[in-house]
């Protein structure tokens, strides 16, 4: 028997490729927009900013706008790159869109779930880059709800968010929602926050290295059928 009634999924690195689609959106940011060779060393340091970028947006610390600029800003400045910042976060976004894909058997659950379960999306992300993505990998018609933190103005884990998202699924009862996502920080914390039940998606089987505690955990996305 069911034991949840709406299932509220992560969309990067939980539906879809995001680590992969990133790496290969940099790789095309350093061929064809700035004529550098690629190299590691430059997605690491593109990535230290990128983070630091989500996490002060994260804590309510700078809007998207900011962030969009000072990823880059900052990553140009630690490498001697002078160029447009917004210009390049838009042509890694457009990039990052064109490099997407989906994690194995991300349809097959969805296809699943979707016949006994209310679906909806939760994503910390752009709002110019995740309902086109969704639409691009075949995923936007299984979703009753698609729920973008930069169209509303909070994040995960932020109680606002959950409180939009709850307006928008109209009466249900907490305990018969389950939050499904890869970060213990925004995902599950966020569940916790308002208490929801949570699965983490630990897809590299990691140690968890965070008093975060989800209600499950798995490591096959499968097996989140097994657990709603
Ligand atoms: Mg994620």
């Amino acid at each position: 028997m069911k034991k949840y009634e709406w299932l509220l999924f992560d969309l990067d690195n939980t539906l879809t490729d995001f680590d992969t689609a990133s790496h290969q959106a940099f790789i095309d940011l350093c061929e064809l927009r700035l004529s550098r060779v690629f190299s590691e060393e430059l997605y690491l340091s593109y990535k230290k900013y990128n983070t630091a970028a989500w996490e002060a947006f994260e804590n309510n610390e700078i809007d998207t706008d900011t962030l969009r600029y000072i990823r880059f800003q900052g990553f140009c400045q630690a490498n001697n790159i002078e160029e447009d910042y917004l210009e390049l976060n838009a042509f890694y976004l457009d990039r990052l869109n064109h490099n997407a894909t989906l994690k194995k058997n991300t349809i097959d659950l969805l296809e699943a779930v979707s016949k006994t379960h209310r679906l909806a999306i939760i994503t910390n992300g752009l709002k110019e880059n995740q309902r086109r993505c969704l639409d691009r990998l075949g995923l936007t018609a299984y979703f009753e709800i698609i729920v973008v933190s930069d169209e509303i103005g909070y994040s995960k884990p932020d109680i606002s968010f959950f409180d939009y998202t709850f307006e928008q699924m109209g009466p249900v009862d907490k305990s018969k929602v389950i939050v499904i996502g890869d970060s213990l920080r925004s995902d599950i914390q966020g569940s916790i926050n308002y208490g929801l039940d949570s699965i983490w998606y630990n897809e590299k089987k990691l140690i968890n290295p965070s008093d975060i505690k989800p209600t499950f955990e798995c490591s096959d996305i499968l097996d989140i059928l097994t657990m709603v």
